[in-house]
């Protein structure tokens, strides 16, 4: 072998040195490798730590949700157990709440076994052992009829449990009433539940059932006492009524003979006393036939119209003498002639409306006809009101005046007489005729009873036809009550009038009554009477008819109507059929009239009357009568003023004391008008009662011309008439005239 060289020093130390370079080398990528490592080492012990801590937030999430969930469940456990302790004791209070009720209770299930039953329902079939859970409904009726715990009546045992099946299965189960063994009533009441379950009640209802027998015994037994006594009461009511017949028929022929003051009292006393006594009779004799059910209907053909209208005449009287207003609105549209009893329709009319007229001091009674044609048929269906303004009924007795003998109790009533029958008869025979009647009313303000009834029209029907011929097409209606105007209004429109209607005498007047083919004048109003319109209407040069109406047609001075060209008086209230003949006849008058020459106007002498006595009125129209004059009366001073412009008289007559404006200032005022319009002076004559010394003197100062004193003489006045006789006018009447 070779030997190496020894090397040198410096060999050794290069050798070294790149050793230990290499050494260096080797270490820094050691380092560098560890660096890395570690960083990555370091990172993922970050990401190490995260998981963990995600985990373990996690953990603990999980944890407490399980811990709540424990709760829950355990709470719900708790909630079950205090539902089902509720169950139990809503199970048990029901229980014995079925127990306890004396009702039988019990269910079936859909294949109609008993479910259960309490204790009430098993005794009603008297603790029969088969009756118990599990047994059917046809066993358990089977049993029942076996046994003999249901009595069955006059069925056979087969049809009555085909029945009861029938029942059970039916749609809806009627209730029926079983009588058992021992006298006693159940009454089964059984309910379909939805889910085919059948609830079955048993009500022991004997009791009741007993109750109302002996109801029926009672009313049966109540009946036939109260028909015995109406029969009785009626057979007397007859018996008492033929002597008392002839009481009052005897006084009558007494007051008829010789006799003397004091006598003819007596003898009137006793009529008087025996016809009201009469009529307590009458009332009582109806009553107790009604009762008696002995009353009969005897229906015929009558006049309803007409029927009320004489009605109202007999009762004018009782009306008249309080200055109450009878009225009738009689609908347009309805026949008048029907069929039912005449009688006793007219009984039961004037029983409202006697009893209307009696109950009211001020105001009017008001009959109103109604009604429509039933669709098939004669039959009508009225409704007939009586409505008054009289004292009224309180609202606690108005449900008791239609008993028998009920009489409003107080002292406003007191004073009427009666005997509380007349509604319980007039109740009973509406009722008879299958109607109804009832009653509205306020205390102080006036009542109204109404009935309706449904009749059949007499047949044939008879056309009602209310046109007029022409000639006729406007009329005035001078009338101070309202509803007097609305009816009339409402009458001569159906007859084809124009209508304007005025409340009073001095609005008619103001409205140029002139223009209308007539006028119908309400003769009974405060203001002015229509003898006094007619004149002031003629006044007025207004020539139309007037037809008045009043309650009193015998008041009126016929002589006088005719002066003033009263075409007719007419009694209220009017028929709607003579109405319509009045203004047919007028009419017709109108178209002859119009077919003739007018005859030539004769002048006549004007002469205007102020006097505000109605009274004195008539006696100085009576005392001047045979003239041929045209006479106006002003009701007072201010009338006379007011009525000399439009009169623009020949002669005036004045009365010294009036209301509103006495004689001297109308006077005064008539003087000033003459000067201020230049006219003549026209002569004035006081009418006074004073015929007092000096008074003369004051009369003739106040511009009049002469005085008359009253009571006046007619030879005085015609006298002082002729002394002012215009020239060229004749007030000698025609055919009355001297040769
Ligand atoms: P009477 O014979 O007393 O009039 P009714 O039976 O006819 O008997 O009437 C009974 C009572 O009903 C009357 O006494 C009266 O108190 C009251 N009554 C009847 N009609 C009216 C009426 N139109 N206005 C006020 N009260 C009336």
């Amino acid at each position: 072998m070779k030997k190496a060289p020894n090397p040198s020093l410096q060999e050794m130390l290069a050798t070294e040195r790149r050793a230990r370079l290499a050494a260096e080398q080797l270490l820094e990528s050691k380092h560098a490798e560890l660096t890395r490592a570690n960083r990555r080492l370091g990172m993922h012990a970050r990401q190490l730590t995260d998981e963990i801590l995600q985990q373990r937030r996690e953990v603990r999430e999980v944890r407490s949700e399980a811990a709540a969930l424990k709760g829950q469940a355990s709470q719900a456990q708790k909630d079950l157990e205090r539902a089902h302790r509720q169950a139990t004791v809503a199970e048990r209070r029901l229980w014995d709440a079925l127990e306890t009720i004396q009702d039988g209770f019990a269910v079936f299930n859909r294949r109609d076994q008993l479910l259960i039953a309490n204790r009430a329902y098993l005794s009603l079939f008297d603790g029969l052992d088969g009756i118990r859970p599990g047994i059917t409904y046809g066993e358990l009726l089977q049993l029942l009829v076996d046994e003999g715990v249901v009595d069955i009546g006059a069925e056979t045992p087969g049809s009555w449990l085909d029945m009861m099946l029938e029942r059970w299965h039916g749609d809806r189960i009627e209730p029926m009433v079983l009588r058992l063994w021992n006298d006693t009533y159940v009454k089964l009441m059984d309910r379909r539940g939805q889910d085919g379950d059948l609830v079955s009640l048993v009500l022991d209802i004997t009791d009741t059932i007993r109750y109302e027998r002996e109801i029926e015994d009672a009313r049966q037994r109540a009946e036939a006492a109260a028909r015995a006594k109406a029969a009785f009461l009626a057979n007397m009511s007859h018996e008492i009524r033929t002597p008392m017949n002839g009481v009052v028929g005897m006084s009558d022929l007494l007051i008829e003979s010789d006799l003397d003051e004091e006598q003819r009292l007596y003898a009137e006393t006793i009529k008087n006393s025996a016809e009201a006594l009469l009529v307590i009779i009458n009332d009582v004799l109806d009553y107790s036939k009604i009762e008696a059910e002995k009353l009969v209907l005897h229906p015929e053909p009558f006049d309803l119209e007409r029927a009320i209208h004489e009605i109202l005449v007999l009762l004018q009287s009782s009306a008249g003498e309080k200055g109450l207003d009878l009225l009738v609105d009689y609908d347009m549209f309805l026949p008048t002639r029907f069929v039912a009893d005449p009688g006793r329709i007219r009984q039961i009319l004037t029983n409202l409306i006697g009893n209307a007229v009696k109950f009211t001091v001020t105001g009017h009674v008001l009959v109103r006809v109604t009604g429509y044609h039933q669709e098939d048929g004669p039959f009508f269906n009225l409704h007939v009101t009586v409505e008054d303004t009289g004292i009224g009924i309180a609202a606690d007795k108005l449900g008791l005046i239609f008993g028998e003998f009920s009489q409003v109790e107080d002292e406003r009533n007191r004073k009427f007489e009666g005997t509380g029958l007349g509604l319980a008869i007039t109740q009973q025979l509406v009722g008879m005729m299958g109607g109804e009647i009832w009653v509205d009313s306020v205390p102080g303000e006036g009542s109204c009873f109404g009935f309706q009834l449904t009749i059949p029209e007499v047949e044939p029907p008879v056309a009602t036809d209310f046109s007029l011929p022409g000639g006729l097409h406007s009329a005035m209606v001078v009338d101070d009550l309202p509803i007097n105007r609305m009816i009339l209004e409402k009458q001569l429109t159906a007859m084809g009038l124009r209508v304007a209607t005025y409340r009073s005498a001095m609005a008619a007047l103001n409205d140029d009554p002139g223009r209308f083919d007539l006028v119908l004048f309400d003769n009974d109003m405060a203001e002015m009477d229509g003898l006094a319109f007619a004149a002031r209407l003629r006044a007025k040069g207004g020539a139309n008819p007037v037809i008045l109406m009043t309650a009193n047609p015998s008041h009126l001075d016929a002589h006088e109507a005719d002066l003033q060209g009263i075409f007719a008086v007419v009694q209220k209230p009017m028929l709607r059929r003579d109405l319509h003949l009045r203004l047919h006849e007028l009419a017709d008058a109108i178209s002859a009239a119009a077919a003739r020459p007018a005859p030539a106007a004769r002048p006549r002498m004007r002469l205007l009357a102020a006097e505000d006595n109605k009274t004195n009125q008539l006696v100085f129209s009576k005392m001047i009568k045979q003239l041929d004059l045209d006479v106006t009366f002003a009701n007072d001073g201010i009338e006379a003023v007011e009525l000399f412009r439009s009169v623009a008289p020949h002669l005036v007559f004045m009365d010294i004391s009036m209301p509103q404006m006495d004689g001297k200032e109308a006077t005064r005022r008539i003087r000033e008008i003459e000067a201020r319009d230049g006219l003549e002076r026209t002569p004035i004559c006081a009418l006074t009662a004073h015929a007092m010394e000096g008074d003369d003197q004051g009369i003739l100062e106040a511009g009049l011309d002469f005085y008359l004193t009253k009571p006046l003489r007619r030879q005085e006045i015609l006298d002082r008439i002729r002394a002012h006789v215009p020239e060229g006018i004749e007030i000698d009447r025609p055919e009355e005239a001297p040769g």
